[in-house]
């Protein structure tokens, strides 16, 4: 199987800001019901208190974007059910909404999840619960921390170093996240993604290696929309 990159985004802050407004102020205040706090407030310095952000960022994320909560997170509504039951028992969301999702490919979500439930490192069902969000959450867009809900890339280089370590430790020449994990998924099947055995000889060098700056999905539809030319996420 070739492992086509999800589109690059080109045009999504492009209109409907009012829309854009409202979505974060759904994210940002569903955050806040799941935690006690808004995210730029988010306390992570602990190992629990990391977990329980990232997966407060997902959630909150994906129920801002409507359709089902389940789907959006990339979970069964029964690994939905128990991830609630175990962090955020005290919270009342609605995890079914009104809305379109994204046509996505299954399968590819699968592997996706699949490589990273090989590269586990972390035991219970958080890690676990995390390998399908992370696969669902990278066929979307933008930058993956972005469509993760994270604050910054910082975050995704720690949630994979912490709970998928092998994965992190491979990628010991920082590319970006969404673009490794494509290159790893070739590997493993025996595809070669890149078109040059060397890195500085390739054209795509930009799209491996380039930084992976931008806001918050928590703020970036707050601010006005942003040119699309700047934008060029994988
Ligand atoms: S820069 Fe080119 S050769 Fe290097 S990993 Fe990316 S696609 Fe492959």
């Amino acid at each position: 199987m070739v492992h086509a990159f999800p589109d690059i985004e080109s045009a999504g802050f492009a209109s409907a800001e009012t829309e854009s407004g409202r979505r974060v102020r759904d994210a940002a205040n569903t955050y806040r019901e799941l935690t006690g706090v808004l995210p730029e407030a988010a306390n992570i310095d602990g190992d629990a208190s990391f977990d329980r952000h990232v997966l407060a960022s997902i959630l909150a994320l994906a129920l801002s974007e409507g359709g089902s909560l389940a789907a959006r997170a990339g979970l069964s509504d029964a690994e939905l059910a128990d991830l609630f039951s175990l962090w955020f028992a005290a919270r009342r969301i609605d995890p079914s909404t009104d809305g379109m999702e994204n046509p996505v490919d299954a399968d590819e979500i699968e592997i996706v999840r699949e490589l990273l439930l090989e590269n586990r490192s972390s035991e219970g069902d958080c890690g676990r619960w995390l390998a399908g969000m992370i696969a669902r959450r990278a066929m979307e867009p933008n930058h993956l921390w972005e469509d993760l809900g994270l604050r910054d890339r910082s975050e995704l280089t720690r949630l994979i170093g912490r709970h998928f370590a092998p994965l992190a430790r491979r990628n010991d020449k920082n590319m970006r996240w969404k673009r490794f994990i494509y290159r790893m998924m070739c590997e493993n099947d025996g595809f070669v993604m890149c078109s040059t055995p060397v890195c500085s000889n390739c054209a795509d060098y930009d799209l491996c290696y380039g930084p992976e700056t931008g806001a918050s999905r928590f703020a970036s539809a707050a601010q006005p929309p942003t040119a699309p030319a700047a934008r060029q996420t994988v």
